[in-house]
């Protein structure tokens, strides 16, 4: 092995720019910072305090971390259900367990994709207030889910 060959990954390792290098403009360090930040939860701007993320100085780009991006959309959803009154998701779980229906049959009720139900149940995604007063029809008026179940027909 000669000492070029050796050296030659190092060297261009040394050239790479650091991670933590803002990949918007490439001028600055991103640094951890605290504040509000504003996600879309089905189309509407949501302001979420106290969120952390990392920043850039110079140019004001903002990058989160799987977990941060987990917990922020989760804060968001929340804020978006208080704001809208909207169910929690173990009650739209009790709904289809009060009727004895699958993520699956109930998407296809109310003429949804496959997984937009399970993905209401984990708090990864909020129901439309639309679809919230559908969920609390089934849930309160008995009529609702044969009516339902004649229109999928
Ligand atoms: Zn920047």
């Amino acid at each position: 092995m000669t000492s070029s060959s050796y050296h030659g990954p190092e060297r261009r390792l040394a050239r790479r720019p650091p991670d933590d290098e803002c990949p918007s403009c490439g001028r600055a360090i991103m640094k951890p910072h605290t504040g509000a930040l504003t996600l879309p939860v089905n189309g509407e701007a949501m302001r979420v305090p106290g969120c952390s993320y990392m920043l850039c100085p110079v140019c004001g780009e903002t990058l989160t971390d799987l977990d941060q991006t987990y917990d922020l959309f989760a804060r968001a959803h929340a804020l978006y259900r208080a704001k809208h009154d909207l169910l929690p998701p173990e009650e739209i779980r009790a709904i289809r367990d009060q009727h004895d229906l699958t993520q699956a049959a109930l998407a296809k009720l109310l003429r949804l994709g496959t997984n937009t139900i399970s993905r209401w149940e984990a708090g990864r995604n909020v129901q439309s207030a639309a679809m919230d007063v559908l969920l609390r029809l089934i849930r309160d008026v008995p009529a609702t889910l044969a009516f339902l179940r004649r229109r999928a027909a």
